[in-house]
C-alpha cells in the first residue's frame, strides 16, 4: 500500500462543507492502481442530494468568502500553494498509484498544479475595474468587476491535480466558491488537495469535493439554477451534453474539450529538436493529454531521417511502473484506452500504414503498451479524425505548406498545434494559417501558469491560466451615476 509522509492526505471520504463524509446511502466505488489492478481504497459513491447540499453550503459561503478582500483570499491562496510544494512527494505518490504516470511527471504536475494557485493568488489582487468617458456631464460612468458565484467544475483523470487547480485557482481568487467532481479513476489527488485546502484555512463550503456517480452529479450541477458558471476539463462528447444541461439556466461556461494536435516537421527543421519536442508531446503521459500530438506532418525531403530518428528515440523509451526509477512511460489509464490505441493501429494497418515500431500490448500485461511509430498514414485513417489519447504516433507525408495547413486544420477540433521550422517567413505564415488555440513553435511544450490555454471550433471556449483565466469567474457591472 501507500507509504505516505502525512498519511492523512490519503482520504477515502468526500469533503462537502468542511465535512469529511460518506454518501447518503453508505455506498461506495473502488479505485484501483493501473500499474498493478490492485484496489487502492474506496470513495462515497454519492448522487444529486449530496450535491444539492454542496451548493447550497457553497451558496452561503459565498456570501462571507466574496467580502474577504483580494488580499485576504490571496494570502489563503499562498498558503494551498505552499502546502502543495511541502507535499510534493506524497501528492505525486497518490497520483502515481491512481493514474499511472511516471513520478518524476507526478512531481512535475504537482508543481504545475501549485502554480495556478500561486499565479492566481496574486491576479487576484488585479482584478479592477474602470471609469469611463461619460457622454453627459451630470453623469459618472464606472465598471465594477464582481465574482460570478458558485461555480461547478468537473475534471478528468490525465492531469489529477493541475486540472483542479486551474479551475479552482481563479474562482476562489476572484472571490467565487466551487463544488468540484473529480474523475472517477482518480479522486485521492482531489481529497488530498482538500485536505491541504482545509489546512491553508479554505474556510468551510468554500471548495467541496464530491465522489461518485458522474451522471447524478453532473446533472444536479447543470440543473440548479444557484450555481452560475461551469468550467469543464473532459471530452468532447460529454463537454457537449453538459452545455446542452447548462442551457435552461443559461450558465457561463468554461469548456475545455478534445484536441487532434497536428504536429509538422518542416523540410528546414532541426530534426533533432524535432524529434525531442515529438518524444516530448506525443509520449508524456503515455500520449494521453488533450494536448497531445495526434497527427504527425513531415515534409518529404526529410520523412525517411525523421522517421528513423524518432523510431530509435522512441525504441529507448523505458516503459514500467510510474514508481520504477528512470521510467518514462507508464500504464494507459484503463482496459478502454488499449482498446482504443489497439483499434486506431488496426484501422492504420489495414489502409496502408506500416508499424515501425511498438504496436501492441507490453509484455509488461495490465494497461501497458508498447510505445508506437506508424509511417505512411492517411488521411481516410481513424487516426487522421480522433483523438488516440494513448503513445502512438503516425507519420503523413506531405509536400507543400499550403497542403499540410489544409491537412492540418481539416479537423473539427483547435486545440494545440505544434511546427517545426527555422525560417521566419515560414514561421509567421504557418502560425498565422492554423485555426488553434495554442500552437508551439519549434516546442512540444507549451503549458505554463502564464499562459492563455484553451482552444477553439469544438475544442472548447474559454481560457485558463494566465491573466485572461480569471474572466471566466467575474462578471462585469456597469454603474451609471447621475444626477451629478
Ligand atoms: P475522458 O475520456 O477523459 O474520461 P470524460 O469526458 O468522459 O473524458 O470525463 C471527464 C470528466 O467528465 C470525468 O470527471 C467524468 O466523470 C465526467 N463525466 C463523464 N460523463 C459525464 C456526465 N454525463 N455528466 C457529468 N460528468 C460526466
Amino acid at each position: 500500500m501507500l507509504k505516505l509522509r502525512k498519511p492523512e492526505l490519503f482520504r477515502q471520504q468526500a469533503y462537502l462543507d468542511g465535512q469529511w463524509c460518506n454518501a447518503d446511502s453508505g455506498a461506495t466505488f473502488e479505485v484501483t492502481n493501473p500499474a498493478t489492478g490492485e484496489v487502492l481504497g474506496h470513495v462515497p459513491e454519492m448522487g444529486a442530494a449530496e450535491t444539492r447540499r454542496a451548493i447550497l453550503a457553497a451558496q452561503t459561503a459565498w456570501a462571507t468568502w466574496r467580502r474577504k478582500t483580494a488580499k485576504e483570499r490571496s494570502a489563503i491562496l499562498r498558503k494551498w500553494n505552499d502546502l502543495m510544494l511541502a507535499h510534493t512527494d506524497d501528492l505525486a505518490a497518490i497520483m502515481t498509484a491512481e493514474q499511472g504516470k511516471p513520478l518524476a511527471e507526478s512531481k512535475g504536475e504537482i508543481a504545475y498544479a501549485a502554480s495556478f494557485i500561486e499565479w492566481f493568488a496574486e491576479e487576484g489582487k488585479r482584478v479592477n475595474g474602470d471609469t469611463l468617458q461619460s457622454p453627459a456631464n451630470d453623469k459618472r460612468l464606472l465598471v465594477v468587476k464582481e465574482p460570478i458565484g458558485v461555480c461547478a467544475a468537473i475534471t478528468p483523470w490525465n492531469f489529477p491535480a493541475a486540472m483542479i487547480t486551474r479551475k479552482a485557482g481563479p474562482a476562489l481568487a476572484a472571490g467565487c466558491t466551487m463544488v468540484l467532481k473529480p474523475a472517477e479513476s482518480t479522486p485521492f489527488s482531489a481529497l488530498a488537495l482538500a485536505v491541504l485546502a482545509e489546512e491553508a484555512g479554505v474556510p468551510a463550503g468554500v471548495f467541496s469535493v464530491l465522489t461518485g456517480d458522474a451522471r447524478a452529479i453532473g446533472g444536479e450541477l447543470t440543473a440548479n439554477p444557484i450555481v452560475r458558471k461551469l468550467s469543464f476539463t473532459g471530452s468532447t462528447e460529454v463537454g457537449r451534453l453538459l452545455m446542452a444541461q447548462s442551457a435552461p439556466s443559461i450558465k457561463k461556461l468554461s469548456l475545455e474539450l478534445g484536441g487532434n494536435a497536428p504536429f509538422i516537421v518542416f523540410d528546414d527543421a532541426d530534426l533533432d529538436e524535432a524529434v525531442a519536442g515529438a518524444i516530448a508531446s506525443k509520449y508524456r503521459n503515455a500520449g494521453q493529454t488533450c494536448v497531445c500530438a495526434n497527427r504527425l506532418y513531415v515534409q518529404d525531403g526529410v520523412y525517411d531521417a525523421f522517421a528513423a530518428k524518432l523510431v530509435k528515440a522512441v525504441q529507448a523509451l523505458k516503459v514500467g511502473a510510474g514508481t520504477e526509477p528512470g521510467v518514462e512511460q507508464g500504464p494507459l489509464i484503463d482496459g478502454a484506452a488499449v482498446e482504443k490505441i489497439e483499434s486506431h493501429i488496426a484501422d492504420a494497418v489495414a489502409k496502408g500504414g506500416k508499424v515501425l515500431t511498438g504496436g501492441k500490448r507490453h509484455a509488461l500485461g495490465h494497461t501497458f503498451f508498447e510505445p508506437t511509430v506508424v509511417a505512411n498514414a492517411s488521411a481516410d485513417m481513424l487516426v487522421a479524425r480522433e483523438e488516440t489519447f494513448g503513445p502512438l504516433a503516425p507519420l503523413f507525408r506531405f509536400k507543400t505548406d499550403a497542403e499540410v495547413v489544409q491537412m492540418a486544420n481539416d479537423t473539427e477540433f483547435g486545440l494545440a498545434s505544434y511546427f517545426y521550422s527555422r525560417d521566419i517567413a515560414r514561421i509567421w505564415r504557418v502560425a498565422e494559417a492554423l485555426e488553434y488555440g495554442m500552437v508551439g513553435i519549434n516546442t512540444g511544450l507549451i503549458s505554463n501558469e502564464v499562459a492563455p490555454f484553451g482552444g477553439v471550433k469544438q475544442s472548447g471556449l474559454g481560457r485558463e491560466g494566465s491573466s485572461y483565466g480569471i474572466d471566466d469567474y467575474v462578471v462585469v457591472k456597469y454603474l451609471c451615476m447621475g444626477g451629478l
